[in-house]
Formats: C-alpha cells, structure tokens, sequence
C-alpha cells in the first residue's frame, strides 16, 4: 500500500504580547524557524493577544520588529488572536451543545482543597459570569511523543482537571485558542519551549474532542543561568538587543546543541540564517529539558536596563 502523502510543514511562533522578546522566547521563535526551514516549510507568526490584563503597551509591536531585525520573518500574514473571537466562539458553543463542556461558578477558594484540580463543581456561590470548563472524563491518560522529549504521558483527568475554557472575565483562555488556531491554520509541528510540555495533553484531547488533527510536537529546551534558575528569573530575562542580532542568534544556535563553528565570524544576519539553515541538525538539539547559558552573564546580547 503506499503511504500517505505527509502534510506538507506548517510551523508557528506564536507570542504572547506580555513583554518584549526575551533569551527564551527568541530560542523558540529561531528553533522553531530552524526546523520548519529544515524541512522545506511554511513558518508563521501569531500574536496570541487574548489575555490583556497580562498585555504590555506597545509590547506586540516591539516583539515583531524583534523578529525582523533577527531575520525572522512570517511565511503568510501575521495573525492576532485578538481578531479571532468568531472561530473560539463557535467551538465554545460546538463544546457546549455536544455537552463536552459545561458552565462553572466554582473560585479559585472553592477548589483550593483539591489544589485546582476541578472534578465536579463545588461552588458556594453561583457568579454573574461563569467561566466554561472542558469536561475531561476519569482516566483520560494522553500520551505524545515530543520529536526532542521523546514519550510523554500524563492523566489529564487527575492532573489538570476539567480546565478552563472561557474565563470567568470573559477572555479566552490559551488552550482553547491555541487548539483552535493549530488546527484553523493546519499546523502540522508545533515547535516552543519546555514549560508548555504540560499543556500539550490537554490541547491533544481537545483536539480530539473537536476532531482536529493532532500536529507533531518538539518542545526546546528552557535556558537556565549557571544557578540554575530560568533566565525569566534572573536579571537575564531582559529583552535581547535588536541593534545587535548577531550576538543574540550566536547564542541561541549554542543552546540549541549546534556546531558553534557553522555561524562562528559570520558578519550579518542574511549569512548567519543561510549558513545555519544548511548546518542545522535537529538530533543535536538537548533531549534534557534545559540547557545553561553561560553567555547569559556577560549579557553581550542583552539590552542594558
Ligand atoms: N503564546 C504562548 C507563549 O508565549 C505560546 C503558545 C504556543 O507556542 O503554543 O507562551
């Protein structure tokens, strides 16, 4: 029989606008570049603007002229989750009348005893504004195999809960949106960092639910400073410096487990991105979930505060 025709690589940078573009989130977006070039693919951007308490004035656009002043540039228009509401809003209401979600009065105090887990509702009181929980039946056990992480499992049921789906505010919450979005724009890898490892199952079973392709999955490593802490606790999380990309892109190559001598002299960005589009090996990439970045001290990369 012959195979199926693979889909062809649809990759994404998806942003959250809540500050300017750091070490890590740098990492992700020229990772997942590296490997939706690798693979002769389409590499997008979206800006994931559906949290706005948590947004940061002017931040968005200082994070896109990041990516360009690194070379980084979107495959098709850039889309802003924030114009997106009519797609979240049907698959909320989809959800709903096929009863796989429900409404939920339950506070933050309510499920203290179950440390945030929601299994059933406990609320005291009921609210103006309920939030709308996915219900995730007992046992639901989801297993992935992340392309750098190798196999992963978790019972979403005991450890998430029945999760949020539309804020008690009103906003949409990120697994709803990013479920939606991955599949609306036929994302076929999802390439970002370690610390949303522990999301995937609960976007793979919704997926599911919403009949929804699940794409391939390659979570990179998170940069910790010699202490060990990650650099969004450190004095490392500040933004990288777009007047000086080349010192920034050099790094990152480095802690993605890449040959320091494919992008070493290199005198601009264009022949940086060249040569290391050629060079790159995804099976260097660290399988360890962080890798230490002793750069980060000297900060040759970093905007001065
Ligand atoms: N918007 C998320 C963030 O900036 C990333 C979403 C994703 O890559 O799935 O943390």
């Amino acid at each position: 029989m012959p195979l199926p025709i693979p889909a062809p690589y649809r990759g994404r940078f998806a942003p959250s606008p809540t500050g300017d573009l750091h070490f890590g989130s740098l990492l992700a977006a020229f990772g997942s570049w590296l490997l939706a070039r690798h693979a002769d693919g389409t590499w997008l951007v979206r800006v994931e603007d559906v949290d706005p308490p948590r947004e940061v004035a002017g931040a968005s656009q200082r994070q896109l002229q990041a990516l360009m002043a690194f070379g980084l540039h979107s495959d098709e228009a850039i889309v802003h989750q924030s114009l997106r509401s009519d797609l979240y809003e049907a698959a909320l209401q989809r959800l709903l009348r096929e009863g796989h979600a429900f409404e939920c009065h339950c506070s933050r105090s309510d499920l203290a005893a179950s440390a945030g887990v929601h299994r059933h509702c406990v609320a005291k009181s009921r609210r103006p504004d309920p939030a709308v929980r996915l219900r995730v039946p007992d046992g639901t056990t989801i297993t992935f195999d992340d392309g750098v992480r190798g196999t992963q499992a978790q019972d979403v049921s005991r450890e998430v809960g029945d999760f949020v789906l539309r804020r008690a505010e009103g906003y949409w919450a990120y697994q709803l949106a990013v479920v939606v979005d991955d599949g609306a724009q036929g994302i076929t890898d999802v390439v970002r960092g370690a610390d949303l490892l522990d999301s995937t199952p609960r976007q793979i079973y919704l997926q599911r639910v919403l009949g929804l392709p699940t794409p391939r999955y390659a979570h990179l490593p998170l940069v910790v400073d010699a202490a060990g802490r990650k650099l969004s606790k450190s004095d490392a999380a500040l933004p990288v410096d777009p007047r000086a990309p080349l010192p920034a892109l050099q790094a990152a190559w480095l802690a993605l487990g890449q040959a320091p001598s494919v992008v070493a002299g290199v005198a601009d960005v264009p022949t940086l991105l060249a040569q290391a589009r050629s060079g790159f090996d995804p099976s260097r990439i660290p399988g360890t979930g962080r890798v230490e970045l002793a750069a980060a001290h000297n900060n040759a990369f970093i905007f001065a505060p």
